[in-house]
């Protein structure tokens, strides 16, 4: 029998206990942000990635924003980062009057090239920001020891990399801070959502206040002061406890999702190794000693054509697929806010035109991955 049913390219997770701790939380009546479950999910959360402290934020493009404060960044300071990543990696310094430095990325994990990042350094550089691209992580010994030679703060992006690790370290405890999404298309999600991972104890009580609009009443609620006040610049950054239950109960399952996550993507990667080979088409690279998360399973097609035509090819048999990164470089804000490194971004623009990414999520079936895996082994790409 022919199946018709559309697979869609993404559909959340819904943990066992999610319902009934969002239910919880709303009779509970303590909906605010820094409630119980709050305090759930963020154990959970430092257990996960071994970070020194961590603090839910209402988004990772926020807990971004709160790094850029907290790293005290003025206008004309510049920022070393992909291009090929996701705005919010460039917003969140250009926010601050900063420079987005965009270099390009390595044309096997599409991670920041580490071999062009030295040369993208001026006077004014006070950080590299870092995307560990599909939750594969960067190449964190050269990266980390640029950043201690230059004084220059690392700061991870980390939206892709719950769950990833380098040579047995989790992503996110490299960085002075690490960025994390709950945003719905991510591993973990509460709709909206994310943290900013703190592994400097400097940090801690600073981005407390930035994260209470500029007050110390974090202090206040644990007794420490007798009144809060404002005392610094920041804004309002804490997530609604009902998000936190719900993320808490997807952070408790968080095992059984990334095996579910794992399922898929091994079973992509084996079912198309020969189809790719044999049309040019190149598969994900996960260099030794790395551990990803599942985050997304993507092809890199032999041209612009081709991926247009693969994505057209894969909707006409029920099957959703979608692309990214538009380069920042290039784009309107990216010129106006940014500049590019000496050498350009070339293959950031190559991949950016070539790379699609299949459905994956933890309700794909087995003959839901085996119709994916069929729909794009019917495909023969143009060649360029
Ligand atoms: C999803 C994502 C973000 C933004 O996450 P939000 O939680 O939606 O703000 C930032 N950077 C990268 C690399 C992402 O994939």
């Amino acid at each position: 029998m022919i199946d018709l049913s559309t697979i869609p390219f993404n559909h959340p997770h819904l943990a066992a206990n999610e319902l009934d701790y969002l239910a919880e939380a709303v009779r509970g009546g303590l909906t605010s942000g820094d409630g119980p479950f709050t305090r759930r999910a963020t154990a959970l959360l430092r257990e996960l990635t071994g970070a020194r402290q961590a603090l839910l934020t209402t988004s990772c493009t926020h807990a971004l924003e709160m790094s850029a404060i907290l790293l005290g960044l003025r206008p004309g300071d510049e920022v070393v980062m992909p291009s090929f990543t996701f705005v919010s990696t460039a917003n969140a310094y250009a926010l601050r009057g900063a420079v987005p430095v965009f270099a390009d990325c390595r044309p096997d994990t599409l991670n920041l090239d580490e071999r062009l990042v030295e040369a993208a350094l001026t006077e004014r550089t006070r950080a590299i920001v870092v995307v560990h691209y599909a939750g594969v992580a960067c190449a964190m010994e050269t990266l980390c020891a640029i950043a201690d030679r230059h004084g220059l703060a690392l700061i991870e992006d980390n939206a892709h990399g719950l769950g990833g690790s380098h040579h047995g370290r989790p992503l996110g405890s490299f960085g002075r801070m690490a960025a994390q999404s709950f945003h719905v298309t991510k591993n973990a999600q509460c709709g909206e959502g994310g943290a900013l991972l703190l592994n400097d104890d400097d940090l801690v009580a600073g981005a407390e206040i930035v994260r209470e609009k500029g007050t110390d009443r974090s202090r206040f609620f644990r007794g420490q002061v007798d009144k809060y006040r404002w005392v610094e610049i920041g804004s309002s950054y804490l997530p609604s406890d009902v998000l936190a239950a719900q993320l808490t109960a997807q952070l408790e399952e968080f095992g059984t999702i990334q095996a579910r996550r794992h399922r898929v993507w091994d079973a992509y990667h084996a079912g198309l190794a020969d189809w790719a080979d044999a049309h040019g088409v190149t598969r994900p690279t996960v260099p030794p000693g790395l551990a990803h998360p599942a985050h997304l399973y993507y092809l890199l097609m032999p041209c612009l054509g081709s991926r247009q035509g693969i994505i057209a090819h894969l909707a006409e048999r029920g099957v959703r697929a979608a692309f990214h990164y538009q380069p920042l470089h290039t784009a309107p804000a990216g010129l106006r806010y940014g500049r590019t490194a000496e050498g350009g971004c070339p293959v950031t623009e190559d991949v950016a035109d070539r790379l699609v990414r299949l459905p994956l999520f933890t309700g794909l079936t087995d003959s839901d991955i085996t119709r994916v895996i069929e729909a794009v082994r019917s495909y023969t790409p143009r060649t360029p």
